[in-house]
């Protein structure tokens, strides 16, 4: 079913998130967030310790229609007046893509507007630059950066050496950085989900209490590894079963685990900036709120001589702002739509979104080893 031609109409798009366990909507016009609503089904989750797939689809089916509307009305923009429709297509929860991504085909089969699919992490890392009030993010003149992409389903570096344009320089070869932290905090008998539980606890705590692993902290290549550091913490438990009825030492132990995990993510983040002779970094995604890594990315980037740009609060997890400020973006650049009829793509991965050329790829990725610093390297 091909794409329909553009009309003309008010210039916005809507854009729908529903990858996890967030139901979002939101409008954007020129690059303006116009409303951006988020339902979250956390409560519903925590009680089984994780995202339950089934039930997550079932609150999207709820949740959505009621959401659009709410938001096409405080907008003062009728579904009929829309420029544009978008939704996350992959990577997430087939289920849960598909209520999100089967709305939205419709909505913009009906309308006759075209459609376009978006890559949840592509729209995570341009949420980072999304600011002022209202806020607002624009794609055009970006400078060259490395970006960070956090969350509780992925840990990514990407090098951005210009708008639309990415090369993946490495990824998690097991969980993700908030999987890690969810993960840990369920093993310390703490409610889901984990990370700002740990993040809390651990203001109290004493980071060097007790010495975790720093998996491939020093390995040359870009890629994470956090199921390690888990099954480090797990062994702990077993060998001091009565720890955590002490609450000084709970908050120890939650400031040394994530002392450990904000250790890994910040050097592999100095490096791939170092690495790829950028003088900007990013960082997206859920993890990002965590306050820790937020300060020890900020004292990085200063030491490096690079601007920082770390995503605001509210777009930090998922939503579905980050998804129509890229949508909007596309769509005003006479970006090719995407088929009305295209399934979710539950494993999609961003380096298949815009792909680079291989060698382009490989020699990004590579060590360049001493005499390959950036200019950033030489101030820290
Ligand atoms: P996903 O896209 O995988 O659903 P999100 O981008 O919504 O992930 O982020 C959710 C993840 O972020 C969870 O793993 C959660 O524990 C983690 N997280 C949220 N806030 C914090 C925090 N303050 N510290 C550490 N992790 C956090
Ligand atoms: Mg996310």
């Amino acid at each position: 079913m091909p794409a329909r031609k553009r009309v003309n109409s008010s210039g916005t798009t809507l854009a729908i998130e529903t990858s996890c366990d967030e139901t979002s909507v939101a409008l954007v016009r020129q690059g303006a967030i116009l409303v951006s609503l988020v339902s979250s089904q956390v409560s519903i989750h925590a009680e089984y310790g994780g995202v339950v797939p089934e039930l997550a689809t079932r609150e999207h089916l709820r949740n959505l229609p009621p959401l659009v509307q709410t938001a096409c009305a405080r907008a003062d923009c009728p579904p009929a007046a829309l420029s544009a429709i978008a939704a996350t297509q992959g990577p997430g929860l087939p289920n849960a893509l598909m209520i999100g991504l089967k709305t939205a085909q419709g909505l913009a089969f009906a309308l006759e507007r075209p459609f376009y699919g978006i890559h949840h992490h592509e729209a995570h890392l341009y949420s980072a630059w999304i600011d002022g009030t209202p806020p607002r993010a624009d794609l055009d003149i970006l400078p060259p950066h490395v970006s960070l992409i956090v969350s509780g389903g992925h840990t990514l570096l990407v090098h951005v050496p210009s708008p639309l344009h990415h090369i993946v320089l490495g990824s998690t070869l097991d969980d993700a950085a908030g999987e890690c932290f969810d993960k840990t905090a369920k093993l310390l008998g703490l409610p889901y989900p984990g990370g700002p539980v740990i993040d809390q606890l651990a203001e109290g705590g004493q980071p060097d209490a007790f010495d975790f692993p720093r998996p491939l902290r020093d390995d040359a290549t870009l890629d994470f590894s956090f199921s390690g550091l888990k099954t480090a913490v797990r062994y702990f438990l077993r060998d001091h079963p009565d720890l955590t009825a002490d609450p000084s030492a709970l908050r120890d132990l939650c400031a040394s685990v994530q002392a450990a995990i904000v250790d890994v993510l910040v050097t592999k983040t100095v490096r791939a900036a170092r690495r790829c002779a950028v003088r900007c970094i990013t960082a997206s995604g859920g993890v990002v709120g965590n306050r820790l890594l937020r300060r020890e990315l900020a004292a990085a980037a200063d030491r490096l001589g690079c601007t920082l740009r770390l995503a605001a609060g509210p777009f930090c997890s998922d939503n579905a702002a980050m998804v129509a400020i890229l949508a909007d973006h596309l769509w005003r650049h006479g970006a090719p739509a995407t088929d009305c009829d295209a399934e979710p793509r539950p494993g999609w991965d961003l380096s298949d979104v815009r792909p680079t050329s291989p060698a382009t790829a490989r020699s990004a990725r590579a060590d360049p080893g001493p005499s390959g610093c950036s200019p950033c390297s030489s101030r820290s």
